[in-house]
């Protein structure tokens, strides 16, 4: 059991990667506290956790939205008493070249995957300070290393990201908190599926394409980066600090 009694905290653990997250977590004995903003779905996740003998429970929770990311806080501090990892996970997608990228589209990609990693780790990480311990993980993306066809809005804000990452990393090492990054390739999720059928003429020729540009003959599954999310959360990572740990499939290194 390698997260024995942690508390843990996911956002956007509804679906896809922060699913197989939460569920990695539990099975290593930690207590989940799922937040998203898909109610149905996230109840319908915890449920499968649950069901597999998972200590897991579900909050609504917006992560642009500063009270609702105070009141997770909050609730999760007065059931457990402490908070010792959380994983910053929601995000969503923005295809397009820069100039076909609306105003719209461009404000709401910051506010969740950028704002969202603020407020959500502004309101979980006095509680870690106070008992001088915790570790915090932010979803970054192999984009924030690399230059990748019609994905500004998108590459812009997962490499805000990992510069954030590295900062938060320096101001909380004092006391002794860690905070990594995952920089994951093209992994097979809703949000794949969902930006293949609705951004691209051909979802095929798409899909083909980023098959292509890795070295893995398969696509990343979730379960891959639950992985890596469960190693940056254990005490097997006690010197990692400050890290963007790549789960790519060699997308970077080819
Ligand atoms: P997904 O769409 O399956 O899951 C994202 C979850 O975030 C959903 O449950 C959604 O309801 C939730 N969410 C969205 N906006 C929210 C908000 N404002 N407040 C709370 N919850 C919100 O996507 P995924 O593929 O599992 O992606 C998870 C993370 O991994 C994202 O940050 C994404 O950018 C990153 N990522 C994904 C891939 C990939 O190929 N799938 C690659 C690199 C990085």
């Amino acid at each position: 059991m390698r997260l024995k009694e942690k508390v843990c905290l996911i956002t956007g653990a509804a679906s896809g990667i922060g699913a197989a997250i939460a569920q990695r977590f539990a099975e290593e004995g930690a207590w989940v506290e799922i937040g998203d903003r898909d109610a149905d779905r996230g109840r319908e996740t915890a449920r499968r956790i649950a069901e597999t003998g998972g200590r897991v429970h579900f909050s609504p929770l917006d992560v642009r939205n500063r009270q609702s990311a105070d009141a997770w806080a909050e609730d999760v501090i007065h059931r457990h008493g402490r908070i010792d990892v959380l994983v910053n996970n929601a995000g969503i997608s923005a295809v397009g070249e820069l100039h076909e990228v609306s105003e719209e589209l461009w404000q709401d990609v910051m506010a969740v995957n950028v704002t969202g990693v603020f407020l959500v780790s502004r309101a979980v990480i006095p509680e870690m300070m106070r008992r001088r311990t915790g570790s915090v993980i932010n979803m970054s993306s192999c984009i924030a290393e690399m230059g990748l066809a019609r994905r500004a809005a998108y590459a812009a804000s997962k490499g805000a990201v990992l510069s954030l990452t590295r900062s938060m990393q320096v101001d909380y090492a004092r006391y002794h908190i860690r905070v990594n990054a995952l920089l994951p390739g093209t992994i097979m999720t809703p949000f794949v599926e969902g930006y293949l059928k609705r951004d691209y003429d051909n979802p095929e020729e798409a899909l083909a394409l980023l098959k292509q540009r890795q070295l893995a003959d398969d696509l990343g599954r979730p379960e891959d980066v639950a992985d890596a999310a469960l190693y940056l959360a254990s005490d097997e990572s006690r010197y990692v600090m400050g890290s963007g740990l790549v789960v790519d499939g060699g997308i970077t290194a080819g």
